[in-house]
């Protein structure tokens, strides 16, 4: 996909998890947002650069983190929408910097680059809300409701239903630039099978552009893809979100 984070933001570095949040400030990014997070989000959907460089994140950087999320900024992304200065979660007052449909569809749009910049899958513990790391990654934060709410829309409610819509969006965008999977060509004897990522806990499966090629994101424990293809122990499979890619069939078990 195009280029929504200008190259120059996007260091190289090895990050495993992006992290979305909103920084409870104005629809401008302020010297306090800029400290804590990598990529800000304004209001009518502008981006500002924080302090620090994504790479500052990775594992054994030696630079000093953008500190986003309580106990898990190693390796994480931390990308932030200016709103909800003054927001109460109980009853729903979004305050005087409600989230915008417009920062939360760039947000999409930023979120699904650097996905595919770092080769981040898009899954709950891969990318989620601040909302969601206490229940998906059983890391404790401190009454955190970014993002349990949207602004605009009153429907959604719960990390989890915030979270999964998010996903959603991200993915789509993500598959946009992907070729079509022509169906039809596949034989029969391809088509049904579906299985389960198994064997790779404590790692993940690296999911690949060729067969034993370049790694391009990973495949969590009990990952469900279905097998579009083989070539010798080499898989060409595509995960739920769409994505298609090749792993290593010795980690595949029938579901
Ligand atoms: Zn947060």
């Amino acid at each position: 996909m195009a280029d929504v984070v200008p190259k120059s933001w996007k260091p190289k570095a090895d990050m495993q998890r992006i992290h979305v949040h909103w920084t409870a400030g104005g629809h401008k990014a302020n010297s306090t947002d800029k400290a804590a997070y990598h990529i800000l989000i304004e209001g009518d959907g502008d981006l500002v650069r924080g302090d620090k460089s994504i790479a500052a994140n990775a594992k054994g950087s030696g630079m000093k983190q953008a500190s986003h999320t309580l106990n898990a900024n190693t390796g994480a992304i931390g990308v932030s929408m200016c709103c909800m200065a003054g927001a109460r979660e109980s009853p729903f007052d979004p305050g005087k910097f409600p989230m915008t449909e417009k920062q939360w569809n760039k947000m999409i749009e930023v979120v699904a680059d650097l996905a595919e910049t770092y080769g981040i899958m898009v899954t709950p513990v891969t990318i989620l809300t601040h909302a969601e790391v206490w229940p998906n990654l059983h890391i404790k934060q401190k009454n955190k409701w970014d993002i349990v709410r949207r602004a605009f829309d009153s429907s959604t409610v719960g990390h989890k239903e915030v979270g999964d819509v998010m996903r959603a969006e991200i993915a789509a965008v993500m598959d946009r630039d992907l070729p079509e999977i022509p169906v039809d060509e596949i034989p029969q004897e391809m088509k049904p099978p579906k299985y389960r990522v198994s064997g790779v806990w404590p790692s993940t499966l690296n999911f690949r552009d060729a067969p034993n090629g370049k790694r391009v994101g990973s495949l969590p424990e009990r990952t469900v893809v279905e097998r579009l293809g083989v070539v010798d122990a080499w898989w060409r499979v595509r995960t739920r979100q769409g994505f298609i890619g090749w792993v290593f069939s010795d980690f595949l078990k029938p579901v």
